[in-house]
């Protein structure tokens, strides 16, 4: 038998087919997806009847505080958390007392530990903010372009440059923005809810899109992330967003004050959101309030999950697993359904890659398409959440770039050749 591909992969269940197929690789492409490759790869990988997925995308990590719980304490968490996130401002407060220590030197160990992590997990597409404020002034957004590079070859990652205490409250953050874009930070960001009145919030998001604009860079915003109906700032960057012609090139975060908001005035939101292109990114594992996901989605707004944080001031856990989110996402939203357990795949996946505005990724495993691609232990969606675990191998360009070796076989009970 004559070897011709570079990867085969036997026996794979695919998340839209029924069945079991074999996908054949070359030069990092998805050549052949068929009952039976006959021709032998260089190298091959039995899924045993497993699903192979495109790789998890994470549209929303604050990289730059990744592992700082410890030197902050549980208080921040008291106040983000507690008393129906009304006082979510005070724990922004508190937690920023860790930026007076902010150094390249330390933060870089953690930030490599969250990327293998990532890389463990096959979270390959990643959106890292990184603060920009006086304490912190360019260190998280140096460490995070030096991992960027360090890691390219296995994860993409866009780096924020973040003005986490604000814009017009915080003396000196417009001129760091700019510096920070210069560094070469890819997206600008934004947090408009934090400023102290309705015309600062307007300034904010104006200071934002002339840096984005001047820079031609995408915007991602955390907006209206406190449980105060009275905000409004999604409803400002859906408008700045059509004002400036930014279409399709803005993501607005957290969003969580919308849990609050009258239904006429959501959907007549969700309709701007739309209309401006702009993805909602959620974490509703790190805030007891959420964004309405069922009314975004039904007014066709695109709509992705995000690791938020990692071990610091506003959330103990987390991994840069995304079937962990997803899974946490399925019970704090009470999807448990097949097709809204789809849909959940679905916001940690393409619609993930949606937002960040990812051109080469794959929505489905298919002929001609990049291979960047997971091979799970299990044969469901259902079962991938259930275990949240690694995938068995995390292929890049079509190499295998991570064994996870301690599962060995495909573990399921309904052996049935549907994958729901
Ligand atoms: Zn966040």
């Amino acid at each position: 038998m004559c070897v011709m591909y570079d990867l085969v992969i036997r026996r794979a269940r695919l998340v839209d087919r029924e069945g079991v197929y074999d996908i054949a690789i070359s030069n990092g492409v998805v050549e052949l997806v068929s009952r039976r490759v006959s021709e032998r790869g260089v190298e091959e990988i039995d899924a045993g009847g497993g699903l192979v997925t495109p790789v998890f995308v994470n549209p929303h990590l604050h990289l730059c505080k990744v592992y700082t719980f410890e030197m902050i304490g549980g208080d921040a968490l008291k106040y983000y958390h507690g008393g129906g996130m009304g006082s979510s401002i005070r724990a922004i407060e508190l937690a920023s007392k860790v930026k007076e220590k902010y150094d390249e030197k330390w933060i870089i160990a953690n930030v490599r530990r969250a990327l293998k992590e990532a890389l463990r997990f096959g979270t390959l597409y990643i959106r890292g903010f990184a603060d920009v404020d006086s304490k912190a002034r360019l260190e998280g957004v140096k460490t995070l372009l030096k991992t960027k590079e360090e890691f390219k070859e296995y994860i993409s990652l866009q780096v924020v440059a973040f003005p986490q205490d604000g814009i017009v409250r915080e003396p000196g953050a417009e001129e760091l923005l700019y510096k920070a874009v210069e560094l070469g930070a890819d997206i600008v960001g934004g947090i408009p809810w934090i400023e102290d009145s309705d015309e600062d919030e307007w300034k904010h998001i104006e200071v934002a899109f002339n840096i984005a604009k001047e820079y031609n860079r995408d915007v991602a915003m955390l907006v209206d992330d406190a449980g105060d109906p009275t905000l409004r700032t999604t409803e400002k960057l859906a408008r700045a967003t059509l004002k400036h012609g930014w279409i399709n090139r803005v993501t607005a975060h957290h969003a969580r004050a919308m849990a609050l908001y009258p239904d006429t005035y959501t959907r007549k939101l969700a309709r701007q959101l739309r209309k401006a292109g702009i993805s909602v990114i959620v974490d509703p594992h790190t805030g007891p309030l959420h964004a309405r996901v069922d009314l975004l989605l039904e007014e066709n707004v695109n709509v992705a999950l995000g690791q938020d944080d990692i071990v610091d001031a506003y959330y103990p856990y987390g991994r840069n697993n995304m079937l962990e989110v997803a899974f946490l996402a399925s019970h704090i939203m009470w999807w448990t359904t097949p097709d809204k357990i789809k849909i959940i795949y679905d916001m940690v996946t393409w619609r993930a890659a949606k937002a960040m505005g990812l051109k080469d990724y794959c929505r489905r495993v298919m002929e001609g398409c990049k291979a960047d691609l997971l091979v799970h232990g299990y044969p469901t969606l259902r079962e991938l959440l259930l275990n949240h675990e690694a995938p068995r191998y995390v292929i890049k360009n079509g190499k295998i770039i991570v064994e996870n070796k301690y599962i060995t076989e495909v573990k399921s009970s309904a052996n049935t050749e549907r994958n729901l």
